[in-house]
Formats: C-alpha cells, sequence, structure tokens
C-alpha cells in the first residue's frame, strides 16, 4: 500500500529578515521565524505522530475540528496548530517598509465607516493589544470587529475569518522594545502589508 507521509512545514519569510527594520529588528525575526514558528510546527508535528489523517489536513481545517483530535493531545494541537496558523498569518501581513502603501479602496471605506476614521481604528486595535494581559493576540476580523485571544488560540478555532492579527507575545518585542509593548505596536504599523490586508477583506466578503 503506498503510504504518503504528511507533515506540517515552515514557509520562508516573503521577504528577507531585515527587510522590516527598523521597526522590527533582524534578530527578533530570526529567532521569531526560525526558532519559535519552527517550533510550533516541530511540536505539532510530533503530537500528531501516529495520526495520518490528521497530519494530512489543512491548519485551518485542523483548528475548526480540534473535537476530532484525540483528548490527550488536544491542548498541545490546539496550542502548536494556532501558533502555527497565526505565525504564517503574521508574515504575510507585514511588508518592507518601502513598499508600504496607505490603508485604501473598500477597506478604508469600511474601517471610517466603523470607526469614524483610521485613526480611531488604530486607538482601538493598540487599546486591545495593551489590554491583552500575558500573551497573545490581536485580531482584525472581516467585519471589522477587533478581539484579543489568549495565548496561541486564534478566531480561525470558531470559523471566524481574520484579516489582520498582531503578535502581541514578548517574543516578538522584546529585544527591541524591552517591556514597551505600545512602542511596539506603535512601529508596526509601519510594516502592515495593508495590500494584502485588503486582499484577505475582499477575499472573505
Ligand atoms: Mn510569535
Amino acid at each position: 500500500m503506498l503510504k504518503i507521509f504528511s507533515m506540517f512545514t515552515l514557509a520562508d519569510l516573503p521577504y528577507s529578515y531585515d527587510a522590516l527594520e527598523p521597526f522590527i529588528d533582524e534578530t527578533t525575526m530570526k529567532l521569531h521565524h526560525d526558532k519559535h514558528h519552527q517550533a510550533y510546527i516541530d511540536n505539532l508535528n510530533k503530537a500528531l505522530e501516529g495520526h495520518d489523517d490528521l497530519l494530512g489536513m489543512d491548519i485551518k481545517d485542523l483548528l475548526q475540528n480540534l473535537d476530532k483530535v484525540p483528548e490527550e493531545i488536544r491542548t498541545k494541537v490546539r496550542n502548536n496548530a494556532g501558533g502555527h496558523a497565526n505565525h504564517t498569518m503574521f508574515w504575510k501581513t507585514m511588508i518592507q517598509n518601502k513598499d508600504f502603501k496607505e490603508v485604501n479602496g473598500g477597506l478604508k471605506e469600511a474601517i471610517d465607516k466603523k470607526f469614524g476614521s483610521f485613526e480611531k481604528f488604530q486607538e482601538e486595535f493598540e487599546t486591545k493589544g495593551l489590554g491583552r494581559f500575558g500573551s497573545g493576540w490581536v485580531w482584525l476580523l472581516d467585519d471589522l470587529t477587533i478581539i484579543d485571544t489568549p495565548n496561541q488560540d486564534t478566531p480561525l478555532m470558531e470559523g471566524k475569518k481574520v484579516i489582520l492579527g498582531l503578535d502581541v507575545w514578548e517574543h516578538a518585542y522584546y529585544l527591541k522594545y524591552q517591556n514597551k509593548r505600545v512602542d511596539y505596536i506603535k512601529a508596526w504599523w509601519n510594516v502592515v502589508n495593508w495590500g494584502k490586508v485588503e486582499e484577505n477583506f475582499s477575499e472573505s466578503r
């Protein structure tokens, strides 16, 4: 019988490690992608050893079907599959600063309508990021709701559609910003890939 082994793998960053300088430093990007993200993938593959059906699943499907994962590995799978999906999206929604474009088009109109202005939207997003106690993420959903989640939990688990996410774990900013999460969040706006976010927004319509 032909047996196909499937494993989750780490994709290269869509830019160089130093592409987000000076806002996100090269060392942080290297550690964050090559060590932290890789570790989520390694731990996920390890947890799913012997469960070829689950290893072959799309990561989103896996996260939406955690009830099908055996209970003794469910928390491990939830944390590490979440970590894999969250970081995969995170890398794609950032862009080299020189290629930065402001939000525009339908997404800009929708943000203005919902929040009053882009600045108001940023304020609300920052407030959620600062209010998330400990480790977690801030998300902009396709209906332009802003929510935050603990650990590596992801709105994907509840079938929600995410168009932008921000990692507020200390490993994402501690080397450059130490404890100043607010400075990291404010700097991060400079490398948001609004083209990609707009794409996510229109695909979710
Ligand atoms: Mn992270």
